[in-house]
């Protein structure tokens, strides 16, 4: 296993990873959503799909097993392991500046989708778009009438979830930095997380 990563609180953090090795994201605190993206390392066009993965799937919430499929429906991650009680998010966009603005921020505050784009750079990458992410240990409960609502991880502190890479690829990640709506724990406060990557 490689050392353990940091992905600083409020920030992005992305890196290389080969077909066949596993990516293990761990929960540090417990309470912290981290958004992921995957991209085809030889094509950026090529990504992770939540839309396509939950047509392969046939769920909302990828289980152990689980493969998920990029917009050209080929299989990218399969989820290997995961000890956070298996409350995960497919279906909210990354949050962005409009998201804050909507929630009456005024000025600037980090966001999930700049993020991305900073992760990515720091590896000399630019995305061609913010793919929907899949949001690890983020809580969207749904009722039978199909209402969705923002709460609190139910993931322990140290839990994780294992992704195995099935091609070679760019993982994305971000430590959301939303601290107005209770998505990061009831305490609003955002925290760092950690990822390592296995051979
Ligand atoms: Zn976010």
């Amino acid at each position: 296993m490689s050392d353990l990563v940091t992905i600083p609180a409020r920030r992005g953090k992305a890196a290389f990873v080969a077909a066949g090795q596993t990516v293990r994201v761990v929960n540090t605190h417990g309470e912290q959503v981290v958004d992921t993206w995957a991209f085809n390392r030889h094509d950026l066009t090529e990504f992770m799909s939540m839309e396509h993965s939950r047509s392969g799937m046939r769920r909302l919430i990828p289980r152990i097993g689980d493969t998920l499929l990029t917009n050209h429906r080929r299989p990218i991650l399969t989820m290997t392991e995961d000890t956070s009680g298996g409350i995960h998010d497919t279906l909210m966009a990354a949050c962005d500046r409009y998201r804050y603005e909507g929630l009456g921020v005024v000025g600037h505050h980090d966001n999930c989708t700049d993020n991305l784009a900073q992760g990515l750079a720091e590896l000399g990458l630019v995305p061609a778009e913010t793919p929907s992410p899949l949001n690890l240990f983020m809580n969207i409960p749904w009722t039978g009438q199909g209402e969705l609502s923002f709460e609190p991880p139910v993931s322990t502190p140290g839990s994780h979830v294992s992704l195995r890479a099935e091609m070679d690829l760019v993982i994305a990640f971000s430590a959301c930095p939303q601290d107005i709506l209770p998505i990061n724990g009831r305490t609003c406060r955002p925290t760092e997380a950690h990822f390592a990557i296995m051979a």
